[in-house]
């Protein structure tokens, strides 16, 4: 008696044993038809080994799918599957094999992420954008910081556009805030009461490279001028942009007013020099004005009037206090 040794196809990292038995004709015609080839029978007696006609990759099949549906190589998915990762600006790292719809993939900032493939074609299209949780965490971790807050984690009531935060540099009062409200700074704290209203503030003036190749002027008012321009205005991180001036303001309310008066007469003194909307829309997260760079001069020469009254008020009210509190000691 003869004793056979079994002959191992080794496909995507299992070995497969050849089983006996014939490959009927029919059998082949309808591979050839689907763009394979039988190379064997293997595992049992409904399983066949293929291989694609396009990449050469062999891949196990059950004999009624390959008989009544059309097999895909796995192969070639995964190529495809690579191929839009990198549409998306990801590079496909491997399957998740606890679920077949979802792979793990690196992302442009080195992070591995983990999404749907479905989804991943969506952003290779350019309908939906990478966002690394672990990047983003560490921003609204920073917007927060800038407000002197600490971000503590998701809204307790489920909001998605709450957290909750803690007044790390104030009175250490946890609270629910709107996360938009955190990157103004527009908010009270309940635990304090400190407010953007009655707390200090900065007129600013900052200036924006637009896609048509000239600058846009933006004047406005915020707590923290460096993390609007850092991290709220624009909607891509690469947006070539500066902070011209920023002049302190006694409170946010007095800011508010000294901007509006501001854009008021700008506006009415030079109708021309306004951008449309159009041409920064897509680059900037701003619905007020924005001006041509033209005006550069004419902003900080007003701006910088506006600090010196500023001083003097300030250099008042220090006076003021002192000689109350002169009265005061005399009484
Ligand atoms: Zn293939
Ligand atoms: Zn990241
Ligand atoms: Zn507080």
């Amino acid at each position: 008696m003869t004793q056979h040794q079994p002959i191992i196809l080794h496909i995507r990292g299992e070995d497969h044993v050849v089983q006996p038995g014939e490959i009927h004709a029919h059998w082949r015609e309808a591979a050839e038809a689907k763009g394979y080839r039988i190379v064997a029978r293997v595992k049992d007696r409904y399983s066949l080994a293929l291989e694609c006609n396009s990449c050469g990759g062999l891949h196990v099949s059950r004999l009624f799918v390959l008989l009544n549906y059309q097999p895909e190589c796995p192969h070639c998915v995964d190529a495809r599957r690579r191929e839009t990762a990198k549409h998306a600006g990801l590079e496909l790292l491997r399957r998740d094999h606890g679920n077949r719809k979802y792979a793990f993939y690196r992302a442009s900032c080195g992070h591995e992420i983990r999404r749907q493939f479905e989804l991943v074609e969506r952003m290779a299209q350019g309908e939906t954008a990478v966002r690394c949780e672990i990047c983003h965490h560490a921003r609204e971790q920073e917007e927060a910081a800038l407000e002197g807050w600490e971000l503590l984690g998701a809204d307790p009531q489920g909001s998605r556009n709450y957290r909750l935060y803690r007044h790390a540099e104030g009175c250490g009062a946890e609270a629910r805030i709107a996360r938009a409200n955190m990157q103004t700074g527009r908010f009270t704290c309940p635990g304090c009461g400190e407010s953007w209203a009655t707390g200090p503030s900065f007129l600013y003036a900052m200036k924006f490279k637009l896609e048509t190749g000239s600058s846009a002027i933006k004047l406005g008012f915020s707590r923290n001028p460096d993390s609007r321009l850092k991290y709220q205005l624009h909607r891509h991180s690469d947006l070539a942009r500066e902070l011209l001036l920023k002049v302190p303001m006694r409170t946010g309310r007095h800011a508010q007013r000294v901007e509006k008066r501001l854009h008021k007469w700008l506006v009415a003194e030079f109708p021309d020099e306004l951008v449309p909307p159009e041409e920064f829309s897509d680059l900037l997260r701003v619905k007020s004005e924005l001006y041509r760079a033209g005006l550069e001069e004419t902003i900080l020469r007003q701006m910088h009037r506006i600090a010196r009254k500023e001083k003097r008020a300030a250099e008042r009210n220090r006076a003021r206090s002192r000689s109350r509190s002169k009265r005061m000691r005399r009484t």
